[in-house]
């Protein structure tokens, strides 16, 4: 790359036959392209000029260090990249099986030609063809001895046992180095550039040379290279974009359990209970209500279920006397889980808040409400304040805004640009300290809205408790759990193991107390 210099330009000069081949081509072709519907020869993003790059072309003309780019395919991936490498600053030169016909596709400054025409020009070689089709390309196998090869292509479902498609292009040219990367950005985006926020290109091969090259030309395009180690890893980059959402799985089957579960239940109580004994169901209740008495009990499961799984492993190593051996596979995955089901929480918590205030504006509290009014002018009532309901009014209302501010912070704190700018004391003081204070917040709401109506007997019927009696035992194990881990016995053997302390060694150990400047023996583990 770095001694083409001057005779990089040399060669360019030498290229002209060609590249007047393509431009004398690409008025005709625009021709022969009017037949072609008009969407082919459209750049995907509206404002792109075909002649976009040429400033910076004959920059980079001018550098010496530039490497000239070839791609071979002439599809959208290859359209998109080729406008983006021109927009930075590089010569492309793109390979085609019929380059007379893909010539008016590309900005002026890209140079269309026969595939082993650009595979001899060029210094680094994105292969933009379908990995069906590599094998294709073996007759320019001469022509890219001792070239990276970048290896742009998906396969077409999840590949568990390999080799990958970068593998085999390898095994096609072993005297090319191969790199995978790119694969993970769609046509729009690399033609958009990194603007949008996708700005990540993971990269991987077995040549540090290569990668460095092609993590130069990442960084020149705007993107952040992520090297992802040896070409092995290939397989994992390219199974990346048909994962769907594999970290949320648990948690968002585990809501829809818990919202079909609360919501039957409380379609039992609040729908057939009273069509069973009066005679009379209350369907209407169905949309708003019962979903409404479903929402907050996932809500607040959800959010014991984010603090359980560190009560299990801290018995677990309580029990063990160690921190070295593996946690159950379960466990494991539920720890890896509870960022996501703290979301889940928050994002029934936040439906919650939106139904609660709906339900005023709902034609059937309307009625009630007028009806109650009448019932009580009838009766002679003048005053119906009564101090004990609007204070657990006032109580339910603050303890639950406060519940959910707090969710809020942990929701937002969770986003990995906002996690980043957060040191680790920082990090563990909100997702543990004041996750646990929402999970106090969320439990004293439900216990003020149960007050004495958990102790009323038609609050239970057909023998069933309220939803929120059961929704209520969660939440207060584990307060209760970690309570237990404040004593100071508890804690401060909890500590040593965290530190490394293991009873079968029984290695000497200054315990937290001996060095106060270590502030009280904080928690640093992630569990
Ligand atoms: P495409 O539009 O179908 O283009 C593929 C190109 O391959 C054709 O235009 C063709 O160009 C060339 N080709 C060379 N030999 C071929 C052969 N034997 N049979 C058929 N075509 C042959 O595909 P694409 O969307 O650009 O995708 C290209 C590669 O990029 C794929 O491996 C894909 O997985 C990867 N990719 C695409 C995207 C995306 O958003 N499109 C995103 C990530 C990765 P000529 O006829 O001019 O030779």
């Amino acid at each position: 790359m770095g001694g083409r210099g001057f005779n990089n330009y040399v060669t360019l000069s030498g290229r002209n036959s060609s590249a007047d081949y393509s431009k004398r081509q690409r008025g005709s072709n625009k021709q022969l392209l009017g037949n072609m519907p008009d969407e082919m020869s459209r750049p995907l993003v509206p404002g792109w000029s075909e002649s976009g790059g040429s400033r910076q072309l004959e920059a980079s003309l001018s550098d010496p260090n530039t490497p000239t780019v070839g791609i071979l395919g002439t599809g959208d991936f290859s359209r998109s990249l080729a406008r983006r490498l021109v927009a930075s600053g590089y010569q492309v030169v793109v390979g085609s099986r019929s380059p007379a016909r893909s010539v008016a596709l590309f900005p002026e400054d890209v140079e269309v030609t026969s595939q082993m025409e650009a595979a001899t020009q060029a210094d680094v070689v994105f292969v933009a063809v379908f990995p069906e089709h590599h094998s294709t390309l073996v007759t320019l196998k001469s022509a890219l001895v001792g070239k990276t090869l970048v290896d742009v292509s998906n396969s077409l479902g999840i590949n568990r046992d390999g080799p990958s498609n970068a593998e085999q292009l390898s095994d096609l040219f072993p005297d090319s180095f191969v790199v995978k990367g790119f694969n993970t950005l769609s046509a729009w985006t690399l033609q958009n550039g990194p603007r949008d926020g996708i700005r990540q290109v993971l990269l991987c091969g077995n040549s540090s040379k290569a990668k460095d090259l092609v993590k130069h030309i990442c960084h020149r395009m705007g993107f952040i290279p992520v090297d992802m180690g040896f070409l092995s890893s290939s397989l994992e980059i390219e199974n990346l974009p048909h994962h769907l959402f594999p970290s949320w799985r648990l948690p968002v089957l585990c809501m829809l359990c818990l919202f079909v579960f609360f919501y039957l239940y409380s379609f039992i109580q609040e729908v057939i209970h009273p069509l069973v004994e009066k005679g009379k169901g209350a369907f209407y209740k169905m949309p708003i209500e019962v979903v409404n008495a479903a929402l907050p009990s996932v809500a607040l499961v959800m959010l014991a279920l984010v603090y359980l799984p560190g009560l299990f492993a801290a018995f677990f190593q309580l029990r063990w006397g160690t921190k070295y051996k593996r946690f159950p596979d379960w466990l494991d995955r539920w720890l890896t889980a509870r960022k996501q089901f703290g979301l889940c929480s928050f994002f029934c918590a936040v439906l919650h808040a939106v139904y609660s205030l709906s339900l005023p504006l709902r034609k059937s509290a309307r009625y009630k409400l007028s009806n109650m009014a009448y019932q009580q002018v009838k009766a002679g009532v003048e005053d119906s304040w009564n101090d004990e309901e609007v204070w657990r009014m006032e109580l339910y209302l603050s303890a639950g805004i406060m519940a959910l501010g707090l969710l809020s912070l942990l929701a937002v704190t969770s986003l990995p640009s906002v996690a980043n700018t957060l040191n680790w004391r920082e990090f563990t003081f909100i997702q543990s300290s004041l996750g646990y204070c929402a999970l106090t917040a969320a439990t004293t709401h439900t216990l003020i809205f149960g007050w004495n109506r958990a102790f009323t007997a038609a609050r239970y019927p057909f023998y069933l408790p309220p939803s929120f009696v059961l929704v209520l035992i969660l939440p207060c194990v584990v307060l209760c759990g970690r309570l237990a881990l404040f004593l100071p016995c508890v804690a401060g053997r909890l500590w040593k193991i965290r530190r490394g302390w293991e009873r079968s060694r029984q290695i000497r150990f200054a315990l937290p107390g001996e060095d106060c400047r270590n502030g009280g023996g904080e928690d640093v583990s992630n569990v």
